[in-house]
């Protein structure tokens, strides 16, 4: 409600910062709330949003939760409060030297025992179900939440066939687990129970360099369980999220081949581009010039497929296009020296080898390696 009542009064809320970014980079950029703002659950709603007081209580059309931070994958970019497996290794390594001491660390108190946030969402949900148009489930991993399955028997007993359900999934486990996952949805698709099902998941490389940055992820595994949805269920979309980072830029040429193979197929997969803001060390803005040229290359490609849609495109060039807007020299080597940091730590708590896997980086490395030496000599860590 003070988001609502600062954006009434035409101020700009500093939690938005990821539009207003987009906004701010130079070139026409539209940004998510502005896609957003147009989608079927929102656009019908915009006067009476306009016109209803900020601290007037609203049902949602559009609903988005978290169960539990259960998580069987340790993605570079994400947080303790958000995946058990980052907590279990921040809790057992603490935090990273060099780096901002709260970098990864749990942020909030983990609650044990009933949630009653959990207990609070099943008192609501029977109100708000019938006006809702999107639920998505997100963690965490939402299949490995009992909650998930709890609210596909809800909905089987309770349908809302104006719905759209969602769940943000990392395809990461065992093909029992998708099998039983997705016999649940072909139930409520047959007796209209909800009006349609998207899977959105998440891959930010292509190979090896994707198992990289989403450690524990497999990546044959991955594309075994999106080919099982794209079989069982041909009708759904797959939204490949892909939260464009640094490492990202490497392999992402053979990403969109890998995607415009797909689509030549006929499977109904959009990729859909965001950029990483935090943290800010692994963002794609603070690449040198060898890996800006393999960016802009990239660009062209996809410009020149006829498989990817404007949008598609659209977001990758805005994402481009903040990438390669002017950022200080002196930025830069503060950021480039704590990514080597990390890199080299996350490199020794994992066994892995970030020189074998990201050969191409061998440029940019020998610049981190000269930022570390200026931050040391200076006293800056
Ligand atoms: S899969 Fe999602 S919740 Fe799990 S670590 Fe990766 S980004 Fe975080």
């Amino acid at each position: 409600m003070q988001q609502r009542k600062m954006m009434l009064e035409g101020v700009r809320p500093p939690e938005c910062e990821y539009c207003w970014k987009i906004e701010d980079a130079p070139g026409e950029n539209i940004s998510d709330r502005f896609i957003k703002s147009i989608d079927h659950w929102a656009f019908d709603k915009l006067d009476e949003a306009l016109n209803t007081p900020w601290n007037k209580p609203v049902n949602p059309t559009y609903l988005e939760v978290i169960f539990s931070s259960e998580c069987n994958l340790n993605c570079m970019y994400c947080v303790s409060d958000v995946s058990s497996s980052i907590a279990r290794e921040m809790e057992k390594y603490g935090p990273y030297p060099n780096l901002p001491s709260e970098h990864r660390m749990p942020k909030h108190k983990e609650i044990t025992g009933d949630n009653p946030y959990i207990a609070a969402f099943w008192k609501w949900f029977p109100d708000i179900l019938p006006s809702l148009r999107v639920f998505r489930i997100t963690g965490g991993e939402p299949l490995l939440s009992s909650n998930t399955f709890r609210v596909l028997e809800y909905l089987e007993n309770h349908p809302n066939p104006n719905l759209e359900l969602a769940i943000n999934t990392n395809l990461s486990y065992s093909q029992q687990l998708l099998e039983k996952f997705m016999a649940h949805i072909k139930v409520l698709l047959a007796k209209k129970a909800i009006g349609s099902y998207t899977t959105y998941t998440s891959l930010d490389g292509h190979g090896a360099e994707s198992a990289y940055i989403r450690r524990g992820l497999d990546f044959e595994r991955f594309t075994k369980n999106m080919n099982l949805l794209f079989n069982s269920l041909p009708e759904s979309r797959v939204i490949l999220m892909c939260t464009f980072n640094l490492l990202s830029i490497g392999s992402f040429e053979r990403m969109i081949h890998w995607v415009d193979g797909m689509k030549k197929e006929g499977r109904k997969v959009v990729l859909d581009l965001s950029y990483l803001k935090d943290p800010d060390y692994l963002r794609a803005n603070i690449m040198d010039e060898s890996l800006e040229a393999k960016l802009l290359a990239c660009l062209e490609l996809m410009k020149s497929l006829p498989s990817f849609e404007t949008y598609e495109v659209k977001k990758f060039e805005r994402v481009v296009n903040w990438a390669c807007s002017t950022k200080s020299d002196e930025r830069n080597k503060w950021l480039r020296a704590h990514f080597l940091q990390f890199i080299q730590e996350f490199d020794r708590r994992f066994n892995s080898n970030f020189e074998e896997t990201f050969p191409e980086y061998a440029t940019f490395l020998k610049i981190c390696k000269k930022a570390d030496i200026w931050m040391k000599v200076n006293n800056l860590y």
